[in-house]
Order: C-alpha cells, then structure tokens, then sequence
C-alpha cells in the first residue's frame, strides 16, 4: 500500500473527514485491521484565508508547496491538498515534488463522466465558482458545462462556508438556503451538483435532495484509495 500524504488543515474540519474516510475504505476493501498509511501535513488555514481574501495566492502557494516537499520527505507516496479552491495554486505544487498530485477536479470529473453527465452545477467558495481553474478543467479535460448560482446565491454559498462550515457550525437555515439553490440549478439545467467545497457535505447529504450530488472530499479520497492500492 502506498502512502498518501495530506496537506490538510483547509480547514480541519474537512481534514478529519478525509482521515476518516480513507481508512474506512482501507478498511472496506482489505478487511482486518487494515488501515490507510496517511501523513498528514496539517496547516494553519487563519494564515491560508487571508491571503485568499488579499487575492496573495503566490504566498499561498509557498506555503502549499513547503508543505508538500515535507510530505514528500517523510516518505509520502502520492500527495492531495484536501480543499477545493487551493487547488488554484495545484501547478505550482505539482512541480515542487516528484510524487504525483491527486488533483480534486479530476477524481470529480472522472466520475461525472462516468455518470453520463454533460452538465453539472457547482457549489464552492467564490473563488472556486467564479475563477476559471475549476471550471475550466472541468470543460477542458472531461467536456462538461458546468453553471454556478446566482450573484446574491454565490454570496450566500460563500458566507456559510467561512463563517459557519470552516468553524464546525452547522445551520438549519443555512441548509435549507443550500438546498433551495440546489433546486434552482437543477432548473437551470444542471444533471446533478458538485459539492465543491470539502466541507459542504457536513451540511448537506444525498439523502437531503433527489438531486445526484457529488462530494468531492469523498471522491477525492476514492480516487487516492485506488491509487494507493494500485
Ligand atoms: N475546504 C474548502 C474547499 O474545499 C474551503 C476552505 C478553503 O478555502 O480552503 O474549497
């Protein structure tokens, strides 16, 4: 079994769900005491989510790229930065090491795919619904279209992320608001919803909408349990 290395902490509350997550698969597929063989480089997302807001995405990357050659130190096999929207900087990260970046656009678009999906909504940060490297990737390599919410709607999708999510807050209300814009995308069009974002699926789960949504912390962690295990 390789070894996957975690640059976590974006924010830790989705960090401790990929801990989890990969080791029940482990678990799953090989049975026993079987465990998943994880480094985890956990960083401080109040450092991360102010250059995020200053737009400072070169000082981010440093940082993401530091944490990754320590992981490739420590004996890392393959490497995931457990977040969505720091995968802005995957480039840079991807050529500070020699290990291979799992990288969240395609362990997601891989699936879609396989779905027989051509469009497909989206739900993120603001940075990651309206800066083009996700959705370009997502066009580009796997030929589907993808629409976000409305202005106001992004806005609201945002907030809750920083200010409750990232926090461990979970909000009733903030569900119910998550799931009347999964409904407006879907009558937009889209097939299905990417949870794009690796801590919305604390707040809103398949069995809260007839909508086929695709958590993208869970399809991460699938597509680094294939790869470890290759
Ligand atoms: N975990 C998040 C994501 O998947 C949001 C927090 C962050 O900006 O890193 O995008």
């Amino acid at each position: 079994m390789k070894t996957i290395g975690i640059i976590g902490g974006m924010s830790w509350e989705s960090t401790v769900t990929y801990y989890q997550e990969l080791n029940k698969a482990v678990k799953h597929i090989e049975g026993g005491f079987h465990s998943a063989k994880v480094i985890i480089n956990s960083i401080d997302f109040a450092e991360i989510e102010v250059l995020q807001r200053l737009g400072r995405w070169d000082e981010a990357a440093t940082i993401l790229c530091d944490a990754a050659k320590s992981l490739e130190k420590a004996g890392a096999d393959l490497l995931l930065i457990a977040a969505n929207t720091m995968h802005i900087v995957a480039d840079q990260v991807e050529e500070a090491v020699n290990i291979p970046l799992i990288h969240i656009v395609d362990a997601t678009g891989q699936k879609l795919v396989e779905q027989g999906i051509s469009k497909i909504g989206l739900l993120g940060t603001a940075f990651t619904m309206e800066q083009a490297f996700y959705k370009q990737r997502l066009t580009d390599k796997f030929g589907i279209e993808v629409i976000v919410p409305n202005g106001v709607q992004r806005r609201l999708v945002h907030d809750v992320i920083y200010d409750e999510l990232c926090l461990g807050k979970i909000n009733q209300t903030s569900k119910q608001d998550y799931r009347a814009i999964i409904d407006d995308l879907v009558e937009n069009g889209a097939q299905g919803v990417i949870l794009g974002c690796t801590e919305i699926g604390m707040l809103i789960q398949q069995e809260d909408t007839d909508v086929a949504l695709f958590d993208t912390a869970q399809l991460h962690v699938e597509a680094a349990i294939r790869e470890a295990l290759k």
